[in-house]
């Protein structure tokens, strides 16, 4: 064993790339690190990993990383090297100069699900109190701001009702928008597991996953729903729930308002609900809804699972409370073996948007509004914070364009790539006078910036992750900073260099004060994660060493809440010109834009983006298998090689977006969730053509 001379469990830290929180042992040897060893007492993976966690952290080591501050006037200029203490001042006199202009509202923070809760919680303090505005918003803005809203409005608590280990105690999944396979591969293994043992299985997906037949699996139904049309499936499978008499009255009486659920059915219960109107819709035959629905509310323990294919629509708020409404109308909430648990794309997803990310909410998910929780704050802080909610990214963008938006700190995110309509984008970040990138590497934005500070990895720092099950993990310091400073620290010298005059020396610092000011995290404390290996959110003197599973006896907001969730089609149409939809996903050894896994050396096992199509599509138009084709939508165009299969529906294509090149969001359109303004990623309707490559 490489240890570096520390204890087992000071090399003890959490993968840093899905919300599934993996524990692993880094082995080091010096300062190089040697191996990631899956740790066998980690709560969220007992000992198993996947490809990414295992081997994909080759990029702490890239030659790509940028170690030292650099700074340029013009953003055509070539970068500058300057010192750290030259980059922050010219940084804070920059911001000074802006909101002396321009106004306070001028300057906004953009947050990371990949940083650390701590990281995450003092950069919306930065605005909060070191710019006096609520201009902050977090990557889970593209991702999973629906589940936080649809969640809150439902249950009172934005996040998934139960642990990993509930899947063991589930007889029936419900599989909606999310290939776990590829995404969350050691919760898949979980699941693989009890589905082996007999548990059955639902898949709600426009795409043949693997989980739909696999060795020793087979779905008892899949439903391959046209892209777009989540909110009418669930409806109809409501129907039949309501219609048959499937619900389960004794629980809805004692848990949720009475008279709502009764404005709910009448809703569901409507001919226009029923599967065979569905059908018509989603394409999925009325009989498979029928028979899902039955086998969801009769059997047994009912547990959904769902990804950004159910949130990354224009209508995802109302479909994660579509889920809501079946879980309740059925009992499946509030024990083992049940629930609505949202997989977290991200590492700290849940943590991000807990830590008061949202530019209306504080952390805790308490309304900016709400002055007794601003009160709070601002007696810690000694500030008087601004009670109106600020802007989110989109119309940080806008309002750039516009020219009232003029400065902006981003940490671990790249928005140019990952943000819908890139031109938009683009232009927001050109009109900005000081866009300041905290990151690894120089990212698509860093072409837009005019400071950029040099990141750490998480090898490099200490802190906590939040994983899906609301588990707060560890990450742990066990290399130096190659930059010098950890992330939280680089914030902490920028808010200094503004006269916040903040002095934590370390992580747990910014703990206790999460913890002060949070009643979730109001028994969180490094003792304690230390003690327990990590604990679960809500963590409180009700909870002192966390909860596994919600909403037991009772839903956090008091009664349950249905929701009508009337199906909207949404605005993005095929036609003559643009006749199949689009839409994405990941494969297993890529992740997300590809920023860390593309910068390993495991590169033998990466695949390229392909256009998934299918074969009666690719006939039609004279395609083979590998071909280059041209993809084109009402936004823009690009190019990729075609993939002939039939694990999409005629009329469908499929593609993922881990390489620049292939500017997968050039190709989406700017339509969004209608509450929260999460792009509609999953549906965009384009053309395909044989091409001669790019
Ligand atoms: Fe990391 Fe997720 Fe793989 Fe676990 S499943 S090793 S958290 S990428």
């Amino acid at each position: 064993v490489i240890d570096n001379g520390l204890p087992e469990h000071a090399r003890v830290t959490t993968c840093a790339y899905c919300g599934v929180g993996c524990s692993f042992k880094a082995e080091m040897r010096g300062e190089e690190l040697i191996r990631m060893v899956p740790y066998k007492d980690g709560k969220a993976n007992r000992g198993h990993s996947c490809v990414k966690g295992r081997f994909a952290y080759g990029y702490a080591n890239h030659k790509d990383r940028i170690l030292n501050p650099m700074i340029r006037e013009k953003i055509t200029d070539p970068w500058r090297e300057v010192s750290w203490e030259e980059a922050l001042a010219h940084t804070a006199s920059e911001f000074r100069r802006i909101q002396h202009q321009y106004g306070r509202s001028a300057l906004g923070g953009i947050t990371s699900s990949r940083c650390t809760n701590e990281e995450t919680f003092i950069v919306q303090k930065l605005v909060r109190a070191g710019f006096g505005n609520n201009n902050v918003d977090t990557c889970a803005r593209v991702c999973h701001s629906p589940t936080g809203y649809g969640l809150k409005t439902t249950f009172g608590t934005s996040a998934g009702t139960q642990d990993f280990d509930s899947v063991e105690k589930t007889d029936v999944v419900i599989l909606i928008g999310a290939n776990p396979t590829d995404g969350h591969p050691v919760f898949a293994s979980r699941l693989k597991k009890r589905l082996r043992e007999g548990a059955k299985l639902i898949v709600i997906d426009p795409r043949r996953i693997d989980l739909v037949r696999s060795p020793h699996i087979e779905a008892s139904y899949h439903l391959p729903l046209k892209p777009g049309s989540n909110v009418a499936i669930l409806t109809a499978l409501a129907h039949v729930v309501v219609t048959e008499g499937l619900f389960d009255e004794a629980f809805i009486r004692e848990r949720c308002d009475w008279d709502e659920f009764q404005d709910w059915a009448t809703f569901v219960s409507d001919p226009r609900n029923s599967p065979e109107e569905v059908e018509k819709i989603s394409g999925v035959p009325a009989a498979a809804i029928r028979g899902a629905a039955r086998l969801y509310a009769t059997g047994g323990n009912g547990a959904v699972y769902y990804g950004l294919g159910v949130t990354e629509h224009s209508q995802g708020s109302t479909t994660v409370m579509a889920i809501a409404n079946l879980a309740m109308a059925t009992g499946n909430l509030g024990r083992p073996g049940v629930g609505v648990n949202p997989l977290r794309g991200q590492n700290n997803v849940q943590g991000s948007c807990d830590m008061g990310s949202f530019p209306h909410e504080l952390p805790g998910y308490r309304h900016i509004s709400d002055e007794a929780t601003r009160d709070i704050f601002e007696k810690l802080w000694n500030v008087t914070l601004d009670d109106e909610p600020g802007l989110r990214i989109p119309n940080m963008l806008d309002a750039a364009v516009d020219g009232s938006f003029r400065g902006i700190y981003i940490q671990g995110e790249d928005i140019l790539q990952s943000d819908p309509d890139t031109k938009h984008v683009a232009a927001g970040l050109a009109a900005m006078e000081c866009v300041v990138v905290h990151d690894l590497f120089l990212n698509e934005t860093a072409n837009y910036a005019h400071v950029f500070l040099p990141g750490s990895t998480f090898l490099e720092k200490d802190g906590t992750f939040t994983n899906a099950e609301r588990r707060i993990n560890r990450v742990r310091r066990v290399m130096a900073p190659k930059n010098g400073y950890a992330d939280w620290e680089v914030t902490q010298l920028l808010a200094n260099a503004l006269g916040c005059g903040w002095n934590y020396t370390h992580p747990r610092e910014i703990m206790a004060e999460i913890a002060a000011t949070t009643p979730s995290f109001a028994g969180v404390t490094y003792e304690l994660l230390e003690k327990e290996g990590s604990v679960q959110w809500p963590c409180n003197d009700k909870a002192p060493t966390g909860t596994p599973v919600m909403h037991v006896g009772g839903f956090q907001r008091g009664k349950g809440k249905f929701v009508v969730t009337e199906y909207v089609a949404t605005d993005e149409k095929t036609g003559p010109r643009f006749p199949l939809l689009l839409t994405t996903g990941r494969i297993l050894t890529q992740y997300n834009v590809g920023a860390q896994t593309r910068r390993t050396a495991n590169t033998v096992w990466h695949e390229e983006d392909r256009l998934e199509i299918h074969p009666h599509d690719a006939e039609q138009r004279g395609i083979k298998d590998g071909d280059w084709v041209r993809l084109a939508s009402r936004s823009g165009e690009t190019s990729l090689k075609a993939r002939i299969t039939d694990r999409v529906a005629p009329g469908v294509v499929y593609t993922t977006f881990h390489h620049p090149g292939t500017q997968a969001n050039v190709i989406t359109t700017d339509f969004s969730d209608w509450a929260t303004n999460c792009p509609e990623y999953k549906v965009t309707a384009v053309q395909v053509a044989l091409s001669n490559g790019p």
